[in-house]
């Protein structure tokens, strides 16, 4: 048997989404720097009219679209986010660089271009990142300027202004402290802005975290009381029930009836608590799902002939073992039958179905009750998402929830087709294979 924790380590948590932060603002950063690049070289005509050499632009265009392409790619394999930041971003100030020399120098706004590197370097690196990528920025920079002074490199002006080399030097000098003071300012002030919202960040996780226990805490304490509440009730009925009057009993049967309603909604309150905490167990071994549902469906036989209603089970066409938790997966199927019952009216009909589906298996429980409405197709698999009518509600609005969570939970997922007076179809897929530790999540 395998059993695998949900999301277990609260640190975890935390890395997990923030991987997934970088991610995102990497792939964007990447495809904007695509987007850029394939402008450079869509005007690269135009530069020719300004004397740019178009040749090591365009190169140096491909370059730093090959950067971002292979960010993308090492990210989609789940190369390490941190040491792809690095390589691109280092790779990206220096291609600048590269870019402003070739594109007129320090007569040209390029060097603006450092700032973008600098911001990003604060979200993806954090405030020391982005001082050693600014560093990196203006270094290269004065390396640049240098060999142009000394000749080593020729300088390509796009406009023709000749300078005594003395100026040119203390213009150089000017320059590059018009570059670096503000790459460098902006390089803090973005590690500091970033660094605030990370910690802003882990305080609501933290904070959610607290809510969340003790929301746990509350209503674990609750399910006790009531258990006891319930179980007298029962003992009482029991013992008494025949030395009492109808009116007595009835009475009894009424409390005893809302006190297992309210131990149920703890109950659900406590499991969808669990699930969302990360704390839910699933127990994995191999079931077999057509025997399962088949028992679920059998249960609910006697139920359905008081009811008048016409219970079916269509077999399975092959005998089908997938791996999962069966208890829990037999409270999906037993909630989505419950719900057929509950919301079907006298003498519909209610049907059970496993089909095997590639490499997944979809359960579905269908029925003939009055259907839901488009606008509430979404929300009833909310919590406490329940459709809108007249009279007294008839459940807690929690049912589906929890069958999402184990659906998900699985590596699943919970839909409904519906039309409106004539019916409903809840159906759910869970792979063959079940879940690996890795994959579970909510
Ligand atoms: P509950 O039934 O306890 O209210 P659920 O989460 O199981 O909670 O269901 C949410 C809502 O979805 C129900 O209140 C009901 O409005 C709607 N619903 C669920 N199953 C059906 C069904 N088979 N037919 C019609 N409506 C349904």
């Amino acid at each position: 048997m395998n059993s695998s924790t949900l999301n277990s380590n609260a640190e975890q948590t935390i890395d997990s989404e923030e991987a997934r932060d970088l991610r995102n603002t990497l792939l964007y950063a990447g495809i904007i720097t695509i987007g850029l690049s394939v402008m450079i070289l869509a005007t690269s005509p135009l530069v020719i009219s300004l004397q740019i050499p178009p040749m090591e632009t365009t190169l140096l265009a491909l370059c730093s679209a090959i950067v971002s392409v292979l960010g993308i790619y090492g990210l989609q394999r789940g190369w390490p986010i941190k040491a792809i930041s690095w390589t691109s971003l280092t790779a990206y100030a220096i291609i600048i660089t590269m870019t402003i020399h070739y594109t007129g120098g320090p007569l040209t706004p390029m060097p603006a271009l450092y700032l973008l590197v600098v911001v990003a370097a604060s979200f993806l690196l954090g405030r020391q990142g982005a001082t050693i990528i600014a560093f990196v920025s203006v270094v290269s920079y004065a390396l640049m300027l240098l060999l142009e002074y000394l000749g080593v490199i020729k300088m390509v002006l796009i406009w023709d202004i000749t300078f005594e080399p003395q100026t040119r030097g203390a213009l150089l000098i000017i320059n590059w402290l018009a570059v670096a003071i503000p790459t460098l300012i902006t390089s803090q002030l973005a590690g500091v802005l970033a660094e605030r919202l990370k910690e802003t960040n882990a305080e609501l996780i933290e904070s959610e975290r607290m809510q969340n226990s003790l929301t746990h805490m509350i209503i674990h304490d609750l399910r006790n009381p009531i258990t006891a509440v319930t179980g007298s009730l029962d003992l009482l009925l029991m013992t008494l029930g025949d030395k009492m009057n109808g009116d007595q009993r009835n009475l009894l049967k009424n409390a005893q009836h809302s006190g297992k309603m309210l131990l149920g909604l703890v109950g659900e309150l406590l499991d969808i608590n669990k699930m969302e905490a990360g704390k839910f167990e699933l127990h994995l071994e191999p079931v077999n799902i057509c025997k399962l549902v088949a028992q679920n469906t059998e249960a609910m036989r006697a139920a359905a002939e008081l009811e008048g209603q016409n219970l079916e089970i269509t077999a399975c066409s092959t005998e089908t073992v997938i791996n999962c938790d069966p208890q829990l997966i037999s409270r999906v199927i037993s909630n989505l039958l419950t719900n057929a019952f509950k919301y079907t009216p006298e003498g519909g009909a209610i049907t059970s179905k496993v089909e095997r589906e590639g490499e997944e298996v979809v359960i579905s429980v269908i029925d003939t009750g009055p259907g839901i409405p488009p606008k509430y197709r979404d929300h009833i698999f909310e919590k406490f998402g329940q459709v809108k009518q007249d009279g007294p509600r008839q459940g807690t609005g929690l049912g589906l929830t929890l069958c999402k969570m184990a659906a998900r939970a699985h590596g699943g997922d919970i839909w409904v087709e519906s039309e409106v007076g004539k019916g409903s179809t809840f159906a759910f897929s869970l792979p063959i294979v079940g879940p690996s530790d890795a994959k579970v999540e909510f």
